[in-house]
């Protein structure tokens, strides 16, 4: 395996929405607003390797793949029956021919089809020369070595053209593609066995706060313990890019200032949760704007207003909220396409929205943008949606039970009974 890891582009300077003055810096944002400027800041990693098709299922294609050469490599069948030419066929009434031979998939028939003539033929078999059309078999009489093809087929029905798949030299997969299950089947289409991807994305990530206790010993009086590790594991897992888990770290100035060094110097990105609020053990704020440039933002949304941007050494910085619903909501709606934009992944994938009658009012503030957790269901074959129970932005288990965001705009207002309203699906298939 071939892995080549080149240095990123050197960054000329903070740019200006980064301030070491950092409170200063551009405090309330739309989604819109806070997505462009990640997206103005960021770019790809530049290093690739080169990986076997399997491992290179949710990856970042490095490179164009030009197809080497036609898929089907032949013109064949499409289905079992029998390979005729057309215009051998009468229009108005059965037409007789005598059958000359078989060909299967994998094993052609070597001869000619001549006029009056038809080859039997399997779904994959190679056309046999000479004929055009093929008539599937569920329409034909067979007597002796004859075959009768009833009138009103259609020229080139249940023919498969040579390069129809993919054309010989064009291209085939485009650099920047995020490689599903049928992009790996389709380089194996092609007798690709490996492929160049993008190196992964490196992710540091830790949780914040001193009431922030491990799975591995029991609860302290106040504590809670640590679920948006989880969580963010989850998603960035899915995702695709190298973890490095920190753990959490308590809200201790020299503890963090540490944590964020040491991830600063492994990671290209950083994410935190928690301590980005204005409480008094909020240390995140102070410490990155010291370690490098960090602007802070109270984002125009529901759950999830505070969050963090900036960049310590080479590694750039997500601070989340703490709480853990807002932590899932700005990951997906601000954080996410900018992580797969440094994956390298081009075009960003569309998020699905579609709209929906949701089942219950739901209360919405004038001026944010807000992300209650539904369930779409559906009612007698129509989808509706409705609320996934409560929905403070501590309440995991709304996300949970959720498999959709019902997203309220900026500007709509207060939803009421049937009313129609946008949802984002969690999942599409596996
Ligand atoms: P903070 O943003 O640090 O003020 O945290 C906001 C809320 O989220 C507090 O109630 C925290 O206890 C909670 N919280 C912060 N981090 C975590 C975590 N890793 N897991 C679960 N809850 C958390
Ligand atoms: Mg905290």
């Amino acid at each position: 395996m071939v892995v080549l890891v080149t240095p990123d582009a050197t960054h000329n300077g903070p740019p200006a929405y980064l301030s070491k003055n950092s409170m200063s810096s551009k405090s309330s944002l739309n989604v819109a607003e806070a997505r462009q400027i990640l997206f103005d800041a960021l770019s790809p990693v530049t290093g690739w390797e080169a990986v076997p098709i399997r491992r290179a299922l949710d990856r970042i294609l490095f490179n164009d793949v030009v197809a080497p050469f036609d898929v089907p490599a032949h013109t064949n069948s499409a289905m079992d029956g029998y390979a005729v030419r057309i215009g051998d066929l009468s229009a108005t009434d059965e037409t007789r021919l005598s059958i000359v031979g078989t060909a299967f998939a994998g094993n052609a028939f070597s001869g000619l089809v001549g006029a009056g003539q038809a080859v039997r033929v399997m779904t994959g078999a190679v056309l046999p020369h000479g004929a055009d059309t093929v008539v599937v078999q569920e329409c034909v009489r067979v007597e002796d070595n004859a075959v009768f093809i009833p009138a009103g087929q259609e020229p080139g029905q249940n023919v498969r053209h040579a390069g129809e798949d993919l054309a010989r030299g064009k291209p085939a997969l485009a650099a920047g593609k995020r490689l599903g299950p049928a992009d790996i089947g389709l380089l194996a289409s092609l007798g690709i066995g490996e492929v160049m991807v993008r190196r992964c994305l490196r992710v540091a990530f830790f949780s914040t706060g001193d009431e922030i206790a491990s799975l591995n010993r029991p609860l302290r009086p106040g504590e809670v313990y640590d679920s948006n590790r989880y969580t963010l594991y989850g998603i960035l897992t899915r995702l695709g890019v190298d973890l490095i888990d920190m753990g959490v770290v308590r809200d201790d100035p020299a503890a963090l200032e540490q944590a964020l060094k040491e991830a600063s110097e492994q990671a290209d990105v950083i994410l935190t949760s928690g301590g980005v609020s204005v409480g008094d053990a909020d240390y995140v704020r102070e410490l990155t704007a010291r370690l490098g440039d960090v602007s802070f933002w109270k984002l125009n949304i529901k759950p999830g207003r505070p969050l963090a941007f900036g960049r310590i050494g080479k590694a750039w910085l997500f601070g989340l909220p703490g709480n853990p619903v807002a932590v899932m909501v700005t990951f997906y709606q601000i954080a996410a396409d900018a992580l797969l934009k440094m994956m390298g992944c081009d075009p960003l994938p569309d998020r699905v929205l579609f709209k929906v009658p949701c089942v219950s009012g739901i209360d919405k503030s004038p001026a944010r943008r807000e992300f209650p957790r539904g369930v779409l269901f559906s009612d007698d074959g129509v989808w509706k949606v409705q609320l996934a129970g409560s929905q403070g932005s501590g309440v995991l288990s709304s996300m949970s039970r959720a498999n959709c965001f019902i997203v309220l705009p900026e500007n709509g207002s207060a939803v009421a009974e049937g009313d129609l309203v946008d949802v984002q699906p969690f999942d599409g298939l596996i």
